[in-house]
């Protein structure tokens, strides 16, 4: 991994100011306070956690995002940073079997965690798979060691970053120009074994054709380093960040809303918010980066323009249902990828021609099997999720028809129809995450990693036109997702360093 070569700085008096307190704010807040600096963070919702808050109603408690837990080494690194294990603030539980996959009513597939029973069920799946499986993990391991060692932690202002001989050379190494898909259907002909594998490849927020094979890293990550679980459930990860904060000294000002950022002179000059002004030496934007640079900022000092944002591919959006039962759902794991559903139908529907889904994959989070303590003891805790077009028309009509297509669909591949035991239930969807996050286009996990979308083709972390100012989180380098939010985080902090301390 390179190292953030950050310059000694504990006597500073520098103010920082974070605007959001999700993953990378709260990650470059952490480092910040670490180096010395004064850190204020400002965050407009009425609790930190960006869009891993928590939702609590009549005995259920529910993470509002995220739930899976991959790739434990990023957190694990994150915490040795200040001397800290993850064990010191939540213990983790290695899930087995990870999650299950229902391609029918009748054809279910268990993910198992040890990799001698993964062999076999490829084995078994398509007979000569688990030598494939093999060759396609070692590649995938390799792959995630370069990219975790050598890429992320880039800020990736420019492609001169990377015209470097050996990264030249393990860029074709790592398949920067093939597709995912064509990757995993030249190892694997059986189509479960190909969905299974080009599943990961979702949380990128793109389809497998239009993501390079690169990120079959994710698949190295999902089988060999496995899902894992922070008991009393992924809010542990806010609440172990915002501890470590408030031990640094960092301040979190809550319900605080910025509404204008000042320039004057190419520096932030006042932070205008519903409780006052601030100012400050450096700022590091952490909300969505389009709401930053399009609404908080005058035109002059954008890095981009409206035509710019229109043109990017954003990963999708989700409908989301929090559903607390009354009575246990027996029979189904702790993640259920309902797959039972034509894929590329589901993928047009996102992203070629955008509109509500005609037969849309889902998933069902049920984290009440692995936590009592998220659910009444006589119920379950359930997070349905389905991955929608971002800009589409939200209303409740539209809501309750695919509640209860979801529900038909859960039923009849269960065999169970769970509706009679809800007690509680909550929809969220586009409207929802534009109100709470002024999300572009009411996006869930910022800008898809196509290849056009890569590392300096991403949204830059630098200002253009403000010295002072810095953008960090899913929709810049290095992309969507928990973990390469927390290193968004930590890069934007040693670009802040290198900054101030010129
Ligand atoms: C439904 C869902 C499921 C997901 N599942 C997974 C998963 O299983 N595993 C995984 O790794 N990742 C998952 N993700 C992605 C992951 O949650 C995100 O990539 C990550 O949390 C983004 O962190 P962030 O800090 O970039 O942004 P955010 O979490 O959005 O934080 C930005 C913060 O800025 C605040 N803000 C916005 N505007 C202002 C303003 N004007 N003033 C002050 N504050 C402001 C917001 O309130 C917010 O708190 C999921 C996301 C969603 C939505």
């Amino acid at each position: 991994m390179l190292t953030l070569g950050f310059t000694l700085n504990m006597s500073s008096s520098k103010h920082i100011i974070v605007i959001g307190s999700g993953f990378a704010g709260l990650s470059a807040a952490c480092v910040l306070a670490k180096e010395g600096y004064k850190v204020t963070i400002l965050e407009k919702n009425d609790q930190p956690g960006g869009r891993a808050r928590l939702w609590e109603q009549d005995g259920f408690r529910f993470d509002m995002g995220p739930s899976w837990y991959w790739m434990p080494d990023v957190f694990e690194n994150f915490f040795a940073l200040f001397g800290k294990k993850t064990a010191d603030y939540y213990q983790l539980k290695r899930l087995d079997p990870g999650y299950r996959i229902y391609y029918s009513q009748n054809e279910i597939l268990d993910v198992p965690a040890d990799m001698t029973q993964l062999e076999a069920l490829f084995e078994q799946t398509e007979p000569g798979s688990s030598k494939a499986l093999k060759e396609f993990l070692a590649q995938a391991e390799y792959k995630y060691k370069v990219g975790m060692g050598e890429y992320v932690f880039r800020p990736s202002h420019s492609i001169t970053e990377f015209i470097d001989f050996n990264l030249i050379k393990k860029s074709f190494s790592i398949q920067l120009l093939t597709s995912m898909s064509s990757h995993v259907r030249k190892h694997f002909k059986n189509p479960k074994l190909v969905k299974l594998l080009e599943f990961p490849v979702l949380f990128l927020g793109a389809t497998p054709q239009n993501t390079p094979a690169m990120y079959s890293m994710m698949n190295y990550a999902d089988l060999s380093l496995g899902t894992w679980y922070p008991m009393g459930g992924m809010n542990e990860i806010v609440k172990a960040m915002v501890n470590m904060a408030t031990e640094l000294g960092v301040e979190i000002k809550l319900d605080t809303e910025v509404i204008k950022i000042n320039v004057k002179d190419k520096q932030v000059d006042t932070i205008q918010t519903n409780k006052g002004a601030f100012t400050a030496d450096m700022v590091i934007a952490g909300a969505d980066y389009e709401h930053v640079d399009q609404h908080l900022i005058d035109a002059p000092n954008r890095n981009y323009t409206s035509k710019y944002w229109d043109s990017r591919t954003m990963s999708p959006s989700s409908l989301l249902f929090y559903i607390g039962t009354n009575k246990k759902v027996p029979g189904i794991q702790h993640h259920n990828l309902f797959f039972d559903e034509d894929f590329e139908l589901h993928a047009k529907e996102i992203y070629t021609s955008p509109q509500w889904p005609t037969n849309p994959l889902f998933y069902v989070c049920c984290a009440s099997k692995t936590d009592s303590t998220v659910a009444l003891e006589v119920g379950e805790n359930l997070f349905f999720l389905m991955p929608i077009a971002p800009g589409l028309n939200d209303d409740e009509t539209i809501r309750e028809k695919y509640f209860n297509l979801m529900m038909d669909r859960f039923t009849h591949i269960t065999g169970q129809d769970i509706r009679d035991s809800i007690i509680v239930k909550r929809s969220y969807a586009l409207n929802d995450f534009k109100a709470d996050y002024h999300s572009f286009k009411g996006n869930a996990y910022g800008l898809a990693n196509t290849l056009a979308q890569t590392a300096f083709f991403k949204p830059a972390m630098r200002a253009k036109h403000v010295d002072n100012l810095l953008y960090t989180g899913q929709l810049t380098v290095p992309g969507p997702g928990v973990p390469p939010a927390i290193i968004s985080g930590q890069v934007v902090a040693s670009e802040a360093v290198k900054i101030l301390s010129k």
